[in-house]
């Protein structure tokens, strides 16, 4: 898998990039990334590639030639056409199932957004995957671009020393993973679920699905629709629903009793 980012901090990239699995990915050639300065392409003796958006309004917009030609760097040094993703707030959110689909490709172009972001045409022009990490605004596609990286690495073949762990992950099925432990047994009171301990293999992996589909009803209740539940697991999730509105219940009955007992000693003084 080769990486290839359009970027004004190129320094930003590296240095972020180089370090623990996905630094020792790079050592081994499983990855590359490439930097490129989009100001590099600049056509001023400044450098600069910023300009006043038409129609007045706020901030400064990258101009659409600098970032062509730092595109065209890349893109007429390969093969076939590449995907080129634009890190963008208003792009299609970043998944799981997004990352698994980014890693099959060979080469891949992130373009790196600033200031108010680029002129629309050489966007028109240049990409086919406008994406977003989430629903907030940075200041750079820079930290976007890692995030997307990192994640699409992982799923890349050799790059995780342990394949069935990227498998076993949260997402990977739709459902959070369960929960870990490691030494010692018992921590601050706390002890390791015996089952864990049993040695029984077939045991723990019952163990381990039943407490992904909890977590997953408890924390991310809006996947399970998409996950692949058995009508045993889904009866758990229905009683794990109605202990929480009993629960609920009772919280408010707790709440509006302490109101009314609040009240009477007001009405008392
Ligand atoms: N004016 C733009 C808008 O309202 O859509 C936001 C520009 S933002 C200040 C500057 C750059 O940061 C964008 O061009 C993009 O590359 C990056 N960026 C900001 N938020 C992002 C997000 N949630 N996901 C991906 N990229 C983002």
């Amino acid at each position: 898998m080769n990486f290839h980012v359009l970027t004004l901090f190129p320094e930003m990239i590296l240095d972020g990039m180089h370090t623990s699995i996905i630094g020792r990915a790079m050592e081994k050639d499983l990855l590359t990334i490439e930097a490129v300065n989009i100001r590099d392409f600049a056509f001023n003796k400044h450098q600069k590639v910023d300009d006043y958006p038409y129609g007045g309004g706020a901030g400064m917009l990258m101009q659409a030639e600098p970032v062509y030609l730092a595109w065209e760097s890349v893109a007429s040094k390969l093969a076939a056409r590449p995907r080129t993703v634009y890190l963008t707030p208003q792009g299609k959110v970043f998944d799981q199932k997004m990352a698994v689909e980014l890693a099959q490709e060979e080469d891949l172009i992130f373009l790196c957004g600033h200031y108010e972001g680029i002129d629309e045409r050489v966007l028109e022009e240049v990409v086919t995957d406008p994406v977003s990490i989430g629903d907030y605004v940075l200041t750079g596609g820079e930290l976007p671009a890692m995030v997307m990286m990192d994640a699409i690495s992982r799923m890349v073949p050799g790059v995780l020393t342990n394949a069935a762990s990227g498998e076993s992950e949260s997402f990977s099925e739709n459902l959070l993973e369960y929960p870990q432990y490691s030494r010692p047994e018992v921590w601050h009171e706390r002890a390791v679920p015996p089952v864990l301990l049993s040695g029984h293999h077939e045991n723990v992996d019952k163990w381990r699905r039943e407490q992904s589909v909890i977590r997953t009803a408890m924390y991310r209740p809006d996947l399970l629709g998409k996950a692949k539940l058995s009508p045993k697991e889904w009866q758990l999730v229905h009683e794990l629903k109605k202990k929480t509105v009993t629960e609920k219940e009772s919280e408010t009955e707790q709440l509006q009793k302490a109101i009314s007992g609040q009240e009477e000693k007001d009405e008392n003084i």
